[in-house]
């Protein structure tokens, strides 16, 4: 028995004064999902639990069946497993972020004008080569990923991941370096690193040529790194282990593949697919129904309700979740011909009208050919709320679904 399981990122919405008082789905009236909704047993999710925003690091972990509570060491490490760097059991890795620094060590922008993923390359090759002398012992991995972001691995032995951000998330503030947040050598060890690394990558960046034309073209160069969200890798019993499923994820962005490589996925790169509102969904679409033929469970993420939530744009959340639905189909269409499962959920709510995540619960459905179905007729916030799987935690769906699969060993005699 296999199952796809759609995750559309921060579709769980309130009711929104511009859509007369309807959340983007009830306003989307999107055709598929609510079929599915019709056909399947339905229900509200807390991601993590009540109340609770999360983001899509802990999200992911707990729709894949891992407590993040006891498994979540920070973004860094899914970061650079999506980035395809292989993390050792001692390795700390921090997410980055190319930023302006002003003169006075001011950060005016923590994205450096959103500098292009090329000139992002351009720029990590010359960090690349950046090595401390004073600590030979420690290698690090510096990678661009997309526009601004990027991932940086230290690697060696006697680091901590307890030092502090380098990243304020504000603009305004004075550039800090960072500092240990535990007594020790190891993490004055590794703030030291860190603090060196940095200063090294400002001088080099300060000196590239490309900063020099992103000025004389009055744009912000790329002048300093942030870091933020370090951590171990963390010790996720394998997926296939855990549940006796062979799991791909097709995704855009680096995050989802990255809490996926960790769990033990394989990874689908599907060209045109962005991470964006423009990604190419029937790309994915096709690559999941592909990918069925080979593993026993595939995720597929969308990031753009999210994206679009961000934005606080409901006609474009609407669209997406529309053009999501559409695409969707296909998967539908074969995953009946093959009596594989489908599950409709998302890794947190995003309330458009606020433009954050909240502790919202998300709507979810499960379809296959002998489940329970409910009286549920459309896949909303609002509508799923009455069906049959009542008001689940996200750590729950795996095992509700492993159960429908067969996959649920006994508990007793
Ligand atoms: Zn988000």
């Amino acid at each position: 028995m296999k199952a796809v399981m759609l995750v559309m990122d921060g579709v769980g919405d309130r009711r929104c004064a511009s859509l007369s008082g309807q959340t983007p789905l009830e306003a989307a009236q999107a055709e598929t999902f609510n079929e599915l909704a019709k056909q399947g047993e339905c229900g509200i999710m807390d991601v993590i639990s009540p109340g609770l925003p999360n983001g899509s690091d802990t999200g992911h972990l707990a729709l894949l069946g891992y407590n993040p509570f006891e498994v979540y060491t920070g973004r860094g490490p899914f970061e650079a497993f999506g980035a395809g760097i292989q993390l050792e059991e001692n390795d700390i890795a921090f997410r980055c972020n190319f930023a302006t620094v002003n003169a006075d060590g001011m950060i005016i922008d923590r994205r450096a004008g959103r500098i292009s993923t090329e000139e992002a390359a351009a720029l990590g090759k010359a960090i690349e080569d950046i090595t401390l002398k004073e600590f030979p012992d420690v290698e690090i991995i510096f990678k661009p990923t997309v526009e601004h972001r990027g991932v940086l691995v230290l690697s060696g032995k006697g680091l901590s991941d307890k030092v502090s951000d380098v990243d304020p998330h504000a603009v305004g503030v004075y550039y800090q370096p960072p500092k240990p947040l535990e007594r020790g050598p190891k993490a004055r060890k590794t703030a030291r690193i860190l603090e060196l690394f940095l200063e090294r990558a400002r001088e080099v960046l300060n000196n590239h040529p490309l900063n020099q034309e992103r000025i004389a073209r009055g744009l912000n160069p790329a002048n300093a790194l942030l870091t933020r969200g370090g951590g171990h890798p963390p010790k996720l019993k394998p997926f296939h282990e855990k549940f006796g499923l062979r799991g791909a994820i097709i995704a855009g962005g680096a995050l989802y593949k990255g809490v996926c490589r960790a769990a033990g996925f394989d990874v689908i790169e599907v060209p045109g697919a962005t991470g964006t509102v423009n990604t190419d969904l029937n790309a994915k679409m096709e690559a999941a129904i592909n990918a069925l033929k080979t593993y026993d469970f595939v995720l597929v993420h969308v990031k753009g309700t999210d994206s679009a939530s961000h934005d606080k744009d409901p006609a474009k959340k609407i669209r997406m979740i529309r053009n999501t639905s559409e695409a969707f189909s296909k998967v539908v269409e074969y995953a009946a011909t093959e009596n594989i499962y489908i599950v409709i959920a998302s890794d947190h709510s995003t309330p458009v009208e606020i433009g954050e995540h909240r502790g919202d619960p998300v709507p979810v459905t499960i379809v296959g050919p002998d489940v329970r179905r409910d009286y549920v007729e459309r896949f909303d916030e609002i509508s799923c709320a009455r069906g049959g799987l009542g008001r689940i935690r996200g750590i729950d769906l795996m095992p509700i679904l492993c159960n429908y699969l067969g996959k649920m060993s006994m508990f007793g005699e």
